[in-house]
């Protein structure tokens, strides 16, 4: 790589809805500068996020991992030796081999989640790996897995309105996500619909930055969100704006979901989400009234014991009060089930091995039976993302476990591991991605040099098979004809790779902009909306619409929700969020506890206690709390995060994370002994 600026075209796969195009600027094989294309993605339109702006700091932050370690301390203390590439696969081919001999393969556990990688680094050579070993699967569950749940069950996974497509609405309503913080490229878009004359709505337990400009902002309690659609849904039959003649033609369970709507009056669920009941009323008011009307449903609904319930009540709505067949009308989740990758796996036959469920790692590394005693971490800061955090603390503290950590940085998860393997990032590999917001497919060839000896995951897990003995050379494709297969898969690898190379990015087969029910229907068998899918009643405790009510008690009575800022949407990149990070709280809630801004607090409930400062703030409703999603042990005293205080129960649907059922109490921090922080820390 010469020493004179370039400028490579990339794209950015990190866990967004966006999947933005990028110009990388690289100067003597180092990136310098990260801007956001004007073409390849219409929806980046020449800016990012300042997460991925400031990724040249990442690439070359003293806490990139070089070269591969091995253990030389207790567990937890982070004391590692360098070793070399041949020794650390050498020593983690011979424990896998030797455990899954020994104890069989279920033994050996691969936890993994999206990373900041694509399409090429998960679910291809480590799927190989693992499934030849006889590893026990991991469910990855953590996140969008009771929204993918609903959104299956109801639509086959339709593909949504397009974001770019909202400034034709008249009516936006944001429900669960923040912008602002995640996917920011619909924050533009909502500003042009109003000034075109749309009216917003803001569902959200918080005062998100959106909500400052919504006509009306409904802060429910976390949890309830399921008994306001329905309400909605009720009273749009009773005053008779429901569209019976659409529900007659397009779907089926149409009697069933009324039926379960039935008891959820304004009053009583306005009561049950605390808000007020002419609040709620008014969103019906101007939900019923307009067209085209769009909802941006988000993966904050989700992350309690109703979410999957919520979810489907919500995508509900468009269908009842008849919203589809305009540009602009109808509801986004995810699109990612637009790309339409064949169910059959590409990488040999999925095993009938154990599941393990990922938001139970602390559980499955304590309890389970036979036990777990290899774990393969990667993709993932384990310790930081996983409820009920002290048990996967616990877990990762056994001696007997061989762990390995896969990874960009020293996480906090990897102070735990036997070996240690550096990672590349994403512009330092071959990549491929495709976004669940935007509909668009990139492939990414390297831009820049890795630092160190990192390595990428396709590679190393490709090499690790073979020193396994369970895949020869032969078997494993090389890169490009693995993006090939993954092309492919969509069932128009051909049109895919045709546009790939005239324009730099491929679209599915719905277009960039498909129109709910003129140009996409739903991909159920009969091509129906299914409001009440027999599946999903049949898994959900009590049947769909079940509601549970509010685990609060009156020694915990606080909610605790985790959501993503604009700095950390995961924990990818908490690395470089140093410093200490507050819990915020309604200003009657700390007065009522008799605590000031600034104040240490101890927040806590019977699985764990953080301690960090309090910030008060009104944009927190009363009632709930907020410590931000993706956090690492810096970030608090105690280094415990807001994971600590998460249950590992799980979404009626799709065996997701309930985050914000954690219930806790705050009051003022004891007086820490002086070196308790640093200790904490390691
Ligand atoms: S907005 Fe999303 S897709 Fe775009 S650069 Fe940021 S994280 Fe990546």
């Amino acid at each position: 790589m010469s020493g004179a600026p370039a400028v490579v075209r990339a794209a950015c796969p990190l866990d967004c809805p966006d999947a933005c195009s990028l110009d990388v600027t690289v100067e003597a094989g180092r990136v310098t500068k990260i801007e956001g294309s004007r073409d390849r993605n219409e929806l980046t339109a020449g800016f990012i996020c300042s997460k991925v702006r400031t990724l040249p700091r990442h690439l070359r932050a003293p806490e990139r991992l070089l070269h591969p370690l091995v253990r030389a301390g207790r567990k937890g203390e982070g004391a590692f030796e360098r070793i070399s590439w041949d020794d650390a696969l050498d020593r983690i081919a011979a424990r896998l081999i030797e455990i899954r001999d020994r104890f069989g393969g279920e033994a050996i556990l691969p936890y993994a989640y999206g990373g900041s990688n694509g399409l090429l680094s998960d679910g291809t050579t480590d799927a190989l790996l693992f499934r030849r070993l006889g590893a026990s699967r991991l469910a990855r569950t953590v996140c969008a897995a009771p929204t993918g749940r609903a959104a299956t069950g109801l639509y086959g996974k339709m593909e949504g309105v397009a974001l770019p497509d909202y400034v034709h609405a008249k009516l936006i309503v944001v429900w669960g996500c923040n912008p602002s913080a995640t996917g920011i490229h619909l924050v533009p878009i909502v500003r042009a619909a109003r000034d075109a004359g749309a009216r917003l709505v803001v569902v959200d337990p918080r005062r998100i930055p959106l909500a400052a400009q919504a006509d009306l902002h409904l802060a429910p309690r976390p949890g309830s969100d399921a008994p306001l659609a329905l309400a909605a849904i009720r009273e749009l039959y009773a005053r008779g704006a429901a569209d019976l003649d659409f529900l007659a033609r397009h779907a089926t369970g149409v009697e069933a979901l009324r039926q379960r709507a039935e008891p959820w009056t304004l009053a009583r669920a306005a009561a049950e989400a605390d808000v007020p009941v002419a609040d709620l009323e008014r969103f019906v008011d101007l939900y019923a009234e307009s067209s085209p009307a769009v909802i941006r449903c988000g993966w904050g609904v989700e992350r309690n014991r109703n979410g999957g319930s919520a979810v489907a009540a919500i995508l509900s709505l468009p269908a009842v009060a008849g919203k589809f067949g305009v540009r602009g009308g109808g509801y986004t989740m995810s699109n990612s089930g637009a790309w339409r990758f064949a169910a059959e796996p590409l990488w040999g036959p999925e095993p009938t091995t154990r599941t393990i469920n990922m938001n139970r790692l602390g559980e499955a590394l304590e309890r389970a039976e036979p036990p777990v005693r290899a774990l393969f971490v990667y993709n993932s800061n384990a310790l930081a993302t996983t409820p009920n955090q002290t048990s996967v603390r616990r877990g990762l503290e056994r001696e007997d476990l061989f762990t390995v950590v896969f990874d960009q940085v020293a996480t906090d998860t990897a102070r735990y591991a036997d070996v240690v393997l550096p990672a590349t990032h994403f512009l330092e590999h071959r990549e491929l991605s495709r976004g669940y917001g935007a509909f668009v497919l990139h492939v990414s060839e390297p831009a820049a040099a890795p630092p160190g000896e990192a390595r990428p995951n396709y590679e190393v897990f490709a090499e690790l098979a073979m020193r396994c003995g369970v895949a020869r050379a032969c078997e494993i494709p090389a890169e490009r004809e693995a993006v090939a297969r993954v092309l492919d898969a969509t069932g128009r690898g051909e049109a895919l790779r045709a546009e790939l190379a005239e324009r730099g990015y491929g679209l599915p087969a719905a277009g960039a902009r498909p129109v709910q029910f003129v140009d996409v229907f739903p991909h159920t068998a009969d091509r129906k909306i299914h409001l009440v899918p027999p599946e999903l009643d049949r898994e959900a405790p009590g049947g769909l619409h079940a509601y549970r009510a509010d685990p609060a008690t009156g020694r915990f009575p606080l909610a605790l929700v985790s959501p993503a800022t604009s700095r950390t949407v995961s924990s990818t990149f908490g690395h470089l969020r140093r410093g200490p990070v507050p819990l915020e709280m309604h200003p009657d809630d700390a007065a009522a506890r008799g605590l000031a801004d600034g104040e240490r607090v101890r927040i806590w409930n019977e699985l764990g206690e953080v301690i960090c400062d309090l910030k008060l703030s009104s944009a927190m409703r009363p009632g709930v709390v907020e410590l931000p999603k993706g956090l690492w042990s810096h970030n608090t005293v105690n280094g415990a995060t807001a994971n600590a205080l998460a249950p590992d129960s799980l979404t009626d649907l799709g065996g997701g994370a309930c985050f914000n059922d954690a219930r806790v109490e705050v009051e003022r921090a004891a007086a820490l002994a002086p070196d308790a922080a640093s200790l904490a820390h390691g």
